[in-house]
């Protein structure tokens, strides 16, 4: 039979791999504990509409990149390709929406798809964290989302990282400046790549990221949004860089900044990686203060963030900052023959209550093979059983380290082994 295969862009994940997301994930809780957030769980499966309304018709993510499909029932379902529509359509469902305090504050860590060609950094099936804060437009509030991303990261040990920031101004100056926008462009549309093209009167602020040199080029001569912001958004974005000042988080103001979805409104940020080459982002996000609204919820201003969890393992690898972790089990258990095995595995009982990782040899094989294969495992220490062991209720306890052994009496054996790991 020929072998199955995984989907093209979906990667499997298992030891010692995993041993690094786990470290991963268990310091992003650790961060999100001392932050107050609650860990919110949302399904894969929404539906198709709550992605186009969130995220935005215009997207390229809405246009060719949704795992989209109709169920059995022939409604239109979506695998998420993002963490945000998700999370607040569940927080207004289940009425987790505050406006004011105290603020409705969650985190996820989960799987999104988008269906794009898979490179390096890029994966099919990938990982985000994500947080989203909702209830306020306190400046405070951008401030601590950029602040928990950039925690995470150099606590994660990447160094070289920076944190980009703009403001994309509100519903009263961001059409001020589309309009600018859409009158240069339109000057230069024959300069500009198909797409961009297309995207001067749909929303031309997607031009600002494209990744073709020809736009890349034109971009620079292209109206500011930082130069069109009004009053209130100007205060905000100062409040925002005061607030990053005073607790020592540093930012660039980068205008040219504007993130590929369409729901940000006022703060939009970025951090890269020097580590990762031309895909540099490790996350970003940004205040989002009309997107509850679009979703048929109550007017909730809110920010968040979603940062990569496959590009922060390929940054923490190139920068060599990924932890040695131990895999494998302590204690290796031998019974030299079939005889032996049933009060091996009595032993085996022991040492796993008292939380000492253990397993135990069910082949029967010449007492170096089984050495062999202890080391194998990652073990510390091979216990040996015998036919005189037996007799004496004492196995024979061999440091795999140190090339020493020892009888050590079954009732002494959890702690012989606690103490001298
Ligand atoms: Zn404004
Ligand atoms: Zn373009």
């Amino acid at each position: 039979m020929e072998k199955i295969s995984a989907v093209k862009g979906m990667q499997d994940i298992f030891q010692p791999e995993s041993g690094l997301w786990q470290y991963i994930e268990s310091l992003i809780r650790d961060e999100m504990s001392a932050f107050a957030y609650g860990e919110i769980r949302t399904p894969i499966l929404e539906k198709t509409e709550l992605f186009v309304r969130g995220v935005g018709d215009a997207t390229d993510i809405v246009k060719k990149e949704m795992y989209t499909f109709s169920d059995k029932g022939g409604r239109s379902v979506t695998m998420r390709p993002e963490g945000t529509a998700p999370v607040v359509r569940a927080m207004n469902e289940h009425g987790l929406l505050t406006s004011g305090d105290p603020i409705s504050k969650y985190y996820y860590i989960g799987p999104m798809f988008r269906y794009e060609r898979p490179q390096k950094g890029r994966l099919r099936q990938f990982h985000q964290f994500g947080v989203e804060c909702c209830g306020s437009e306190s400046p405070y509030i951008d401030a601590e989302v950029i602040q928990i991303l950039y925690n995470v990261l150099t606590k994660l040990k990447l160094s070289d990282i920076s944190v980009r920031l703009n403001s994309l101004g509100c519903a009263e100056c961001r059409p001020v400046f589309r309009q600018s926008a859409e009158k240069y462009f339109s000057g230069i549309k024959d300069k500009l790549c198909p797409e961009c093209a297309e995207r001067i009167t749909i929303n031309p602020l997607r031009i600002y990221d494209c990744k073709t040199p020809s736009c890349k080029e034109n971009i620079a001569g292209a109206p500011v949004i930082l130069e069109h912001l009004c009053a209130g958004c100007k205060d905000h974005f100062n409040e925002v860089k005061y607030a990053l000042n005073s607790i020592k988080v540093p930012f660039v103001t980068d205008a040219l900044l504007v993130r590929g979805l369409d729901y940000y409104t006022r703060t939009a940020f970025e951090v890269t990686s020097k580590h990762l080459g031309a895909q540099d982002a490790l996350g970003g996000g940004g205040r989002y203060d009309g997107l509850i609204s679009e979703l048929g919820g109550p007017k909730t201003p809110a920010a968040g963030f979603g940062m990569g969890i496959e590009r922060v393992i390929i940054a923490m690898k190139n920068q060599n900052v990924a932890p040695e972790l131990k895999t494998g089990c302590t204690a290796y258990i031998v019974p030299l023959t079939k005889n032996e095995a049933g009060y091996a595995f009595k032993l085996l009982d022991i040492l796993r209550k008292a939380n000492i990782s253990s397993q135990m040899a069910v082949s029967e094989k010449k007492a170096g093979a089984h050495f062999k294969d202890a080391e194998k495992t990652g073990a510390d220490f091979a216990v040996i059983v015998g036919e005189d062991e037996i007799k004496n209720g004492a196995p024979t306890v061999k440091d795999l380290r140190k090339r020493t052994q020892q009888s050590v009496s079954e009732t002494e054996l959890a702690n012989y082994i606690a103490r001298n790991l």
